[in-house]
Order: C-alpha cells, then structure tokens, then sequence
C-alpha cells in the first residue's frame, strides 16, 4: 500500500466493472489517474463510454495529470454510511486536462471548511479490497502549492467545442 494511502478506508460502493470502465477504477495502481479520451476527435469524457457521442471513435485510458479544481462542493453531516465518518466533503472537480472535465469524488486529508471554489487540488487513491480485486477510488487532497493551476496551457486545440456530454454539469 502506498503510503499515501488514507489511514481510515471507508467501504465504497464501486460500479460493475466493464472494459470501459476497468482503467478508471484500477489505474491507481500505479499512481496515475485514467480518464477516456476519443482516439479520433479528442474528446475526454468522465463516464467511460462505448464510442464516442460526437464522432463515434473509440475511446481509450488516458493518463492524466491528476490535478484540477474544486469546482463545486458540499459538506455532508450525514451520517449515511456507518463506516464513513463525518463531516466530509463531497465534490465535483474539474480536471486541467479539459474544460467541463469533471468527476465526483471526495476531498480529503483537509478540514472540510477549507474546501472552497476554485481550491487547487490533486489525487490520491484509496485501495480497496473488493470481489474484482483490488480498486482505487480517487479522491483529491489540497495541493502543496498555493500556485494557481496552469490553466493558461488548456487550450482549444484539442476540443473545440463544448459537448452536450457535460452540458447538465451545475
Ligand atoms: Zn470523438
């Protein structure tokens, strides 16, 4: 186990495994976070996908920087899961790799009235032991560096257009 890795692991619910999904959930194996990405036309989506919505290619796994944004937020009082102490903070981060890349994870290893719009934030895995083997759920602790993100460097050039794919994003 990395020894990075979350001291308290509370159980998760993870999704069926599938081949599009597979990468998502085990690529933290090694560290790095996967996000599919359009072999023809560059689009990355966050729910992995048999073809694309816009061009029908394929997707593959990408690497991923694994560093974005908070994007928006909540702190959850609730105790809904036993094994997860609370409060803890439920989010949806924005990923520099692409605009309206967002995933929901949780951040961590902060106190949760820290978290704020706009927070720049990186990942972490939690492994967890479950009947596919072993898993990791990403989630994002608060980067080291007070540096804002080099959005400047996320272009266009890759995508450009905004895709109906995220258009329900709050
Ligand atoms: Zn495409």
């Amino acid at each position: 186990m990395p020894d990075d890795a979350a001291p308290v692991v509370p159980a998760r619910i993870f999704p069926g495994l599938s081949e599009h999904n597979r990468m998502f959930w085990t690529g933290g194996a090694d560290g790095r976070l996967r996000i599919t990405r359009c072999t023809r036309c560059g689009l990355w989506v966050s729910r992995p996908a048999e073809d694309c919505p816009d061009c029908g290619g394929a997707f593959e796994a990408r690497p991923v920087s694994g560093r974005g944004t908070v994007h928006t937020y909540t702190i959850n009082h609730q105790p809904f899961n036993p094994a997860v102490p609370v409060p803890y903070v439920i989010a949806i981060v924005e990923l520099v790799e692409g605009p309206e890349l967002r995933i929901a994870t949780n951040i961590v290893d902060c106190e949760p009235d820290s978290v704020h719009v706009g927070l720049a934030v990186e990942v972490r895995f939690e492994r967890h032991d479950t009947d596919d083997g072993d898993l990791y759920a990403p989630v994002f602790v608060p980067q080291v560096e007070t540096a804002e993100p080099e959005r400047s460097v996320v272009g266009n050039v890759d995508e450009p257009r905004t895709n109906a794919h995220h258009r329900g994003s709050p």
